[in-house]
């Protein structure tokens, strides 16, 4: 089943493009493997998968040894900051930075390995209360000061949309995260770059493609719903 959803939603994604005119190769497909056993990921990664997200830095550690070497593990969850040491040699992408404390932490922990940590700043765009991330207005100032990190990367932006029926209605809100991200980019702020937006989950990747998404976070379309009880 996995390796038809698959299929599928890349095939969905190469027609939002067409329609958009986009180039498919513009767009890296994050399959959401939250929950899901290795055995599915295992069968996404046969399918093709590279790319994988996950929200809870335990379940990373659990997948990471289990799966081959060769997979980018997106953090794309809430990172508390006593837990960023455990990943931040392990994540490919962490999309969720929303505070400088936390950045301040990726920095301290990402200068210990001597690496650079690329990163995305979360954005809440609709301004939910239950949703982690900054507001719009915010994001510059954080930029800004992130920049100056020697061993924080800045590579984008990323929100997560409010839960609607009609992905239309979602529109607006990926607009809003595109035209943040080109005003961010257009002050060529050292060290920052706004080339990755992430955006756009199951029920709504294809109108973020169309709006500029350059990564799309599937879960539910690739592995089915989820079973939060079994976990
Ligand atoms: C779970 C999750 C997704 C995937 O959601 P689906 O609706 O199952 O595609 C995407 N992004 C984030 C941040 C998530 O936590």
């Amino acid at each position: 089943m996995v390796t038809e959803n698959l299929k599928e939603v890349r095939k969905k994604i190469e027609e939002a493009c067409r329609t958009a005119g986009r180039d498919p190769d513009e767009v890296t497909l994050i399959a959401v493997s939250k929950t899901k056993p290795v055995s599915l990921l295992q069968e996404a990664y046969d399918a093709g998968a590279r790319c994988f997200g996950e929200n809870k830095v335990q379940e990373i550690m659990d997948k990471y040894p289990q799966l081959p070497s060769d997979i980018q593990w997106h953090m794309i969850g809430h990172l508390q900051r006593n837990k960023v040491k455990y990943i931040v040699d392990k994540a490919a992408l962490i999309h969720s930075v929303d505070s400088l404390r936390l950045a301040q932490t990726i920095e301290e922990e990402a200068a210990k390995h001597n690496i650079r940590v690329p990163i995305l700043i979360e954005v809440n765009v609709a301004e939910e209360e239950t949703k982690f991330g900054l507001k719009t207005e915010e994001v510059l100032p954080l930029v800004q000061a992130v920049s100056a990190f020697p061993h924080v990367e800045i590579r984008g932006l990323m929100t997560i949309a409010p839960y609607v029926n009609d992905p239309e209605d979602n529109r607006g809100i990926f607009r809003e995260l595109k035209k943040l991200s080109v005003d961010i980019a257009a002050k060529n702020i050292n060290n920052v770059t706004m080339s990755v937006l992430s955006m756009g989950m199951t029920g709504d990747y294809e109108v973020a493609v169309q709006e500029g998404a350059t990564m799309v976070r599937v879960g539910t379309g690739i592995f089915g719903e989820r079973d939060y009880l079994r976990k």
